[in-house]
């Protein structure tokens, strides 16, 4: 599974790196960047959520 941030998508909510920080975090201009690739087994279900929970739809899991 692998995961990716539309950055002109970010609103830099800070949503995904509270759900899944091991997966999410924001970069120096607080847009959410992807830390692993490919996402570990056990962080697929908070990938998924922080997916489902993005505002903006910016995440896309796949
Ligand atoms: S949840 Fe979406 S909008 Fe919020 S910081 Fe993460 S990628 Fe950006």
């Amino acid at each position: 599974m692998k995961a990716n941030v539309d950055r002109d998508a970010c609103i830099s909510c800070g949503l995904c790196e509270s759900v899944c920080p091991d997966v999410f975090e924001l970069d120096d201009e607080s847009i959410s960047v992807v830390k692993v690739d490919p996402i570990p087994s056990e962080f697929e279900d908070c990938a998924k959520e922080a997916e489902d929970g993005c505002p903006t739809d910016a995440i896309h899991v796949e």
